[in-house]
């Protein structure tokens, strides 16, 4: 079995301010205003995808997919993956959130609505207020990690997501981050290195260079796997999953993923847009299928 990806973006507003947000480094230029789309336009995209062998929903956002203005297309999406007939329906649907509106209200609705795997995007797993402080979280956005955390215990299983920045790894051990995971009880942890465009000055751009280049401690993480994790599988787009202490650990280098021949031989990602049409690639809006 191949674990093959398809990314739906949530369009809509986030309430942080990540001076390294990722979505707007990879928005698009020609996009339909919300009304243009249509749930049909979505469910016809999911229904390629899953009869190409696609077997993971992931919902993700150009902001939060879990906020007021966004909760509700979330929910609809998750209906409409229920609605499918059984052989057409997606088991594996994720949910990143950066936990800004995570209340317990939300996770019922979550789990309500089937959703097996929750992805917490975080920059400092240990300190909310600087992880606050560093995504710029408005003040009523800010959450308890740990608090969420124990929400979703047995629910579902629960990934932290590491966005690498200096300011919070510089000191932070693997072994340190372990007790953390261990503390919070999730399941998974992917460390991302955070990718940056080196010929733009934009202010993003100029972020993540400055503060989250991170080779080092990537490095770091990449010795620690490879001695003390046992690989398990390995991922459509290259990652290797390690298993260490019983958690899932994967590395996430952005940046260095290999691309056969530069284009791909086999599409492992598929990605329906705020627009509604299914793309192969985040970063090239030539990768548009239908
Ligand atoms: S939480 Fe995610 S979408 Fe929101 S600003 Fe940060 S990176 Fe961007």
């Amino acid at each position: 079995m191949k674990i093959k990806p398809v990314h739906i973006v949530v369009d809509g507003p986030c309430p942080n301010k990540c001076p390294f947000c990722i979505s707007k480094m990879n928005s698009l230029n020609n996009v339909l205003s919300v009304d243009d789309v249509n749930e049909k336009d979505v469910l016809k995209r999911m229904m390629f995808a899953r009869q190409n062998g696609f077997n993971v929903l992931c919902l993700t956002g150009t902001g939060e997919p879990l906020c007021r203005d966004s909760l509700a297309t979330t929910t609809n999406l998750l209906l409409l993956n229920n609605q499918l007939k059984e052989e057409m329906r997606f088991n594996w649907v994720e949910v990143q959130t950066s936990g800004a509106c995570s209340d317990g209200r939300v996770v019922d609705e979550l789990m309500r609505l089937k959703v097996s795997v929750v992805g917490i995007s975080v920059a400092d797993p240990f300190d909310d207020a600087n992880n606050a402080e560093i995504m710029k979280a408005p003040e009523k956005n800010q959450f308890e990690l740990s608090g969420l955390c124990r929400s979703l215990k047995g629910k579902c299983i629960t990934r932290l997501i590491i966005n690498l920045t200096e300011n919070v790894f510089a000191e932070k051990k693997p072994s340190h981050l372990l007790k953390r995971a261990e503390e919070l009880g999730i399941d998974q942890i992917t460390i991302r290195k955070l990718l940056y465009d080196r010929s733009s000055d934009s202010y993003h751009n100029k972020w993540v260079r400055e503060n989250a280049q991170c080779n080092d401690i990537f490095a770091d993480w990449q010795e620690f796997v490879q001695e003390n994790g046992d690989p398990i599988f390995i991922c459509s787009n290259g990652n290797i999953a390690y298993d260490i202490n019983g958690f899932t650990i994967m590395l996430d280098d952005p940046g260095s993923r290999a691309v056969p021949d530069k284009a791909e031989r086999e599409i492992g990602t598929l990605i329906i847009r705020e627009n509604g049409r299914c793309y192969t690639r985040w970063d090239y809006e030539g990768s548009v299928l239908f």
